[in-house]
């Protein structure tokens, strides 16, 4: 099979790895985007993104997505279907592996495979999302002015989102499975503080009701079995999220969760632990607490300066 060489290697097609794409190609330098299981990334799953700029009534999380591909595409980037199942390091290079066995050669590599909100994995949940179920607050808040939600997690991420959604709704549940939040004791305090909030512990969510939109949910106590029917307008789930890194553990050093960590070198801001291997979004610990599309493209921009610039170095 053969064995084609380029200067960079972009893993994942999202926001991170697009914009890579656009400046490294746009240097000059031969580049390749494996797109992966879900091209164009996470913003496929939304129906309106009003948070990315240049857009005065915001614009549709596809059609946004469908034109960065379409960019790249005439700028002269190869985009190819498939999934990466291994990166080796051989000779100074690397050499990327693609489910079906295609390798190809690079002298960069830029990793921006993003990561998964973890969903409750109930009925219609997914099928419910841009209808009132909502994987993030930051995206989605200001559509629940004067309206009820739930937020569904302990963690800091959910205290955080309960506690911004406050400024939208009129009332904000966090459900909880336990008696106790896991979230740091400043983020604790800020939720048992807002009058807003009400939390039900012990609680998890059993049904998802409503046909068009989300009109409420059916909750069990997991301590007494009883359940009830909750009215919200909006469902957020913040129980974390799953980075998409790891075909790359044993070549780069991960977080606890799994985020690639950058930032060590102070040269190359985004190159991970592997020197030559950088990444980019929400699949690293410069991303993990923003985990929004902006600042993904952004250090996609940064990665691929980076790539550039430790291309010329090596190799001239
Ligand atoms: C429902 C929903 C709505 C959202 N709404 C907004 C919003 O309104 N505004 C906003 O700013 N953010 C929003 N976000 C968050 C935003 O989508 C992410 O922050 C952003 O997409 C992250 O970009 P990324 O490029 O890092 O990763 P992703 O968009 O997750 O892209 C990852 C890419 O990597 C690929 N990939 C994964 N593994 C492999 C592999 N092994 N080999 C090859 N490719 C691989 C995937 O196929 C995908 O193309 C939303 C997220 C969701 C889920």
């Amino acid at each position: 099979m053969e064995n084609k060489l380029y200067d960079t290697v972009v893993v994942g097609s999202g926001p991170a790895g697009l914009t890579a794409a656009i400046y490294n190609i746009r240097a000059n330098m031969k580049t390749v985007v494996i797109a992966g299981g879900q091209p164009g990334g996470q913003l496929m799953m939304t129906t309106t993104v009003d948070n990315w700029p240049g857009f005065a009534r915001g614009t549709g999380g596809v059609k946004l997505m469908m034109e960065m591909q379409e960019q790249v595409k005439n700028l002269g980037v190869e985009i190819k279907n498939g999934m990466v199942e291994e990166i080796k390091s051989v000779n100074k290079m690397f050499e990327t592996r693609l489910a079906g066995g295609e390798r190809m050669t690079s002298k960069a590599i830029i990793v921006a495979t993003g990561a998964k909100a973890k969903w409750l994995g109930i009925e219609r949940e997914k099928e419910m999302i841009g209808r009132g179920v909502s994987g993030c607050a930051t995206c989605d808040g200001m559509f629940f002015r004067d309206k009820i939600v739930a937020v569904v997690g302990g963690g800091d991420t959910a205290c955080e989102e309960a506690d911004f959604l406050t400024k939208f709704a009129t009332k904000v549940y966090l459900i909880h499975r336990r008696d106790q939040l896991r979230a740091s004791v400043v983020e604790q305090k800020r939720v048992l503080e807002n009058k807003k909030i009400e939390i039900l512990w012990n609680h998890e969510v059993a049904e998802i009701l409503g046909e068009e939109r989300l009109t409420g949910i059916r909750l069990i106590n997991n301590l007494k079995g009883q359940e009830k029917i909750v009215a919200v307008d909006g469902l957020f789930i913040a129980v974390g999220h799953n980075p998409a890194t790891e075909f790359v553990a044993s070549l780069v050093k991960r977080d606890e969760d799994g985020h690639i960590v950058i930032g060590e070198d102070k040269n190359y801001k985004t190159m991970t632990s592997k020197a030559g291997v950088f990444a980019a979004g929400d699949c690293t610990t410069g991303n993990r607490d923003y985990k929004q599309a902006i600042a993904a493209a952004g250090d996609g921009c940064k990665a691929a300066l980076d790539a550039e610039k430790w291309v010329k170095k090596i190799y001239g």
